[in-house]
Parts: structure tokens; C-alpha cells; sequence
């Protein structure tokens, strides 16, 4: 087994892996919130972590990947006030909430399907867990970390932090002096403290998405979501937990607390979270106008964009950083990206065809375990991406005969490129993967059989292919120059 290190965002330092069961890997990320296209900051968590997913699946691991749906309880600007997310869509649109977030969440699978990121073991919808989500509320109150205000539930991040002096232990966040300085709420807010957060929260009459409760009609806090689905799929304590930096705080420092409340100990082992993009050096958001969906990367139909950029542009782009660094987007830098990624694709094709020779005369028994000590080392997939650039330039070589190589070194190589470009990484060959010239290339294939029948006047033969491509939807059109088809 390889020596896996990952930075525990906690412990503020690499340590290594070891799962909680041998052989068993349980982790939770925090999925989106559906009321909108997936943009590069969806992207990022989903890629990053679809390559430890990958990656621990490679090592051997049997892994159950949770990533929820977050379609409510996840109101404007992440605070306990405004409105919430996809009921405000709803309304703008008309539609059922449930509309909303069944159509994003279709939008984001189809955005996902294209970067390559495979789908969670289980990916479940926080609507779907108003009942566990109820269930942990009460164990909080009961606990009393809790109080009840006017049908809502806080959580008390005061009595917390003095019994356990731990909010702010993932985030760093000096939580005494928020404490001191938030005192200034007057009676008429439900809220003891700025700090404390709702777990569950009254509807007001115009609020459509509801459910009953012990404490009112109402819907849950956002933090909720993730402690209750969390330890329904994965346990009280699982391996890890994954997410953006921008989710640390307060919805990560928020679930340690929930789940600390109620068990005495935080919900996972190990902590990871991915950097931020920016855009232009700017940060990225739908005020600034430099916002950038998925869909409009992969069309280029957007002002900022100087051509579309392919899903496997965007994952090279991605993966060109460490998950930890921020990574600036620009033109120049997603057309960089595509050049490395054309040459990783190139390099395999040209690999696929190399001639073997009797003996080698350069040694690239090395590059496996040089790209699995990077992957070990916390995930460092721009070192990966060095080594197979290194790799490519031996391919080229061979392929020019300035170099040579045995078919025992060119199967290796092919091995390494499938293990880490493929497999690990998660790149595939777009261009292999559009059939449309294989399509083309067996249709006239298939004409020129037909062609031959008619001129040997096989009439029998001749109908059978055109009959048999009608049934498939596709008309043969004879002319003086041949036959030409088409889709019905
Ligand atoms: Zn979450």
C-alpha cells in the first residue's frame, strides 16, 4: 500500500491516511446548492475530490463517497436572514421549488458528466432528511447546546465554546472576541448572540417550502443538512470531509460544533479543502459581472472568453494547481491548459504506434513511482502532470529515432499513462470520444457494400441495408453521384 498524505486542515499539516477500518474509506462533501448553473467554483471541490475519490479507489479502498444536494435551507448571503435560495428562484420563475432544484440538479449532472467527475456513491437531497435533520436538532436541545425562540432553534455558541472552547477550531477564527463584541442585540431579536446560528427556523406565511415540527412549521438551518446526512450515510465519526475554503466558516465550524455537541467529538478524521479561483486576479461572483458558467466555458458565449474551452481544458486547467493554491483564471492561462492537454493526448496516440526495438536506451522505469510519490505528497497533481510531460518528451523521442525503446518499456508507459492521465487524473480523449468520423466512416462503408450489390445487380442485398438503415432512422438517397444519407 502506497504512504498516502493528506493536509488535515485541522491539524494544520500533512499526515497520513489511515481510514478508521481497514480497507474502508467513508467521506462527505458538500455538494451544490441548486438554484443556479455550476460555474469554475463548482468545478474546483468536485474535481478535486473526484480525483482522491479516484485516487483512493486506485489504492485499493473501498470508498462510499457522499455528496448531498443541498436544495433548502440555504438562505441568501449564508446567515440565518433573507430569503432562501431556490424558493426565491421559484418565485422569480414561477415554478415549483422543487422545479428549481430537479432542473439545476439535471444542469449540474450533465456539467459534471462532461468534466469527467464521477458520480457519488450516494447523493442525497437535504429535503429528503427533514426527519434525521429534526432528530439532531432535538439531540442538541437535549443536550443544551440548543434553545427555542419564538418557534426557531439556535444553536448556543456561547455555552458551546465555554464548555468546550472549540468554536473556531477549524476556521481560526477568534470566537471570545466575537462573543464580547456581538452583546449588542436588542429583545426583539431571537437570537442571544450574533454567533449563534438557527437549526431550525420558524416560516414566515409566505415561505412555501415547510415541513411540521415539534417547534413550529418551519424548514431546516443550512449546517443541518450536512451533520444529519453525514452520520446517516457514513456514521458518527467518518474519514473524511471535504469542501471549498469558503465553506469553513461558518458551515464546517458549524457541523464540528452540531456533531461535538451532541457526541463529544468532531464528524471526521481529516479536514480537506480545496483553494478558490479568481478571475483576472478578481474574486468571482455575480455582482462583479466576471461570473462564468460551465456552459459558457464549454460554448465560449461569454464577453470575457476569447473562444469556448473544452470540459477536459477545464479539468487540465484545474488539476494544473495544487488543490490547495488559489488558481487565477485568464485566457491565456485556458489556453495554455488546452496546449497541455493536447500534448498529454498526443503523447498517448503516439505511444499507441511506437515501433519496439530489441533493447532501450532510456530508462523510464521511474516515472510510475515518481507520479505516485507526487499523488502521495497531498495530492500534488501539477507534479504528476511534470513527470507525464517528462514521459511525453521520451515518447516523442523514441518516435523521432533519436531514442529507442523495448515493447516491455512502451507497455509500461502505456500503463502509466492509463493508471495516472486516465484513471487517476480523470482526463479522457475528447476527440476519441466523439464518434462522429467513426459514424461517418462506417456509413460510407456501408454504401460502398450497397454500391457493390447494385452493380452486381443483388437487389435482395441492396434493399435489406436500405430498409435495414431506415428502421434506424437514417434515409439513403440515391443520386447520380452515389448515394448520400441522412438522420430522419
Ligand atoms: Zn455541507
Amino acid at each position: 500500500m502506497q504512504q498516502f498524505l493528506i493536509y488535515n486542515t485541522l491539524s494544520h499539516q500533512k499526515e497520513l491516511f489511515t481510514p478508521l477500518t481497514p480497507d474502508h474509506v467513508g467521506m462527505y462533501v458538500c455538494g451544490p446548492t441548486v438554484y443556479g448553473d455550476g460555474h469554475l467554483g463548482h468545478a474546483r471541490p468536485a474535481i478535486t475530490f473526484d480525483v482522491l475519490f479516484r485516487y483512493l479507489k486506485h489504492l485499493g479502498y473501498k470508498v462510499r463517497y457522499v455528496r448531498n444536494i443541498t436544495d433548502v435551507g440555504h438562505l441568501e448571503h449564508d446567515a440565518d436572514e433573507g430569503e432562501d435560495k431556490i424558493a426565491k428562484k421559484a418565485r422569480l420563475e414561477q415554478l415549483e421549488p422543487m422545479e428549481v432544484a430537479q432542473y439545476y440538479t439535471n444542469r449540474y449532472h450533465d456539467a459534471m458528466d462532461r468534466l469527467n467527475v464521477l458520480r457519488p456513491s450516494i447523493e442525497p437531497h437535504a429535503s429528503g432528511h427533514i426527519i434525521e435533520q429534526i432528530e439532531i436538532i432535538q439531540k442538541i436541545l437535549d443536550a443544551g447546546y440548543a434553545y427555542v425562540s419564538n418557534g426557531s432553534v439556535y444553536f448556543d455558541v456561547r455555552k458551546y465554546h465555554e464548555a468546550t472552547h472549540k468554536y473556531g477550531i477549524l476556521s481560526g477564527r477568534v470566537i471570545d472576541e466575537m462573543l464580547s463584541t456581538t452583546r449588542e442585540l436588542d429583545g426583539q431579536n431571537e437570537k442571544h448572540e450574533t454567533a449563534d446560528f438557527a437549526l431550525w427556523k420558524k416560516a414566515a406565511p409566505e415561505h412555501i417550502m415547510r415541513w411540521n415540527s415539534p417547534w413550529s412549521v418551519g424548514f431546516p438551518g443550512w449546517h443541518t443538512e450536512c451533520t444529519a446526512m453525514g452520520t446517516k450515510y457514513l456514521g458518527e465519526t467518518f474519514d473524511i470531509h471535504g469542501g471549498g475554503m469558503d465553506l469553513m466558516f461558518p458551515h464546517h465550524e458549524s457541523e464540528i460544533a452540531q456533531q461535538t455537541a451532541i457526541t463529544g467529538h468532531g464528524p471526521c478524521k481529516y479536514w480537506m479543502h480545496n483553494n478558490m479561483i479568481t478571475i483576472n486576479g478578481q474574486k468571482m461572483g455575480k455582482s462583479l459581472g466576471n461570473f462564468i458558467t460551465l456552459d459558457e466555458f464549454f460554448t465560449g458565449n461569454h464577453e470575457l472568453l476569447n473562444q469556448a474551452y473544452s470540459p477536459m481544458t477545464i479539468r487540465f486547467f484545474i488539476l494544473q494547481a495544487h488543490y490547495r493554491s488559489t488558481v487565477d483564471f485568464s485566457n491565456e492561462a485556458l489556453v495554455a491548459a488546452e496546449k497541455g492537454y493536447d500534448r498529454l493526448m498526443q503523447a498517448y496516440k503516439t505511444l499507441c504506434s511506437l515501433q519496439p526495438s530489441k533493447s532501450s536506451s532510456v530508462d523510464v522505469k521511474g516515472y510510475r513511482q515518481l507520479c505516485y510519490d507526487a499523488m502521495n505528497d497531498d495530492m500534488n497533481t501539477p507534479i504528476v502532470i511534470s513527470h507525464l510531460f517528462d514521459a511525453a518528451r521520451v515518447i516523442n523521442t523514441v518516435n523521432d529515432r533519436k531514442a529507442t525503446l523495448t515493447q516491455n518499456d512502451i507497455d509500461e508507459l502505456k500503463s502509466v499513462f492509463q493508471t495516472f492521465v486516465f484513471d487517476v487524473l480523470g482526463l479522457r480523449d475528447e476527440a476519441s470520444t466523439d464518434n462522429t468520423a467513426l459514424i461517418d466512416g462506417l456509413m460510407q462503408m456501408i454504401l460502398d457494400v450497397r454500391a457493390v450489390a447494385k452493380s452486381n445487380k443483388d437487389w435482395a442485398t441492396s434493399d435489406k441495408i436500405r430498409d435495414s438503415l431506415a428502421a434506424l432512422g437514417v434515409a439513403v438517397k440515391d443520386g447520380k453521384d452515389g448515394a448520400t444519407w441522412e438522420l430522419k
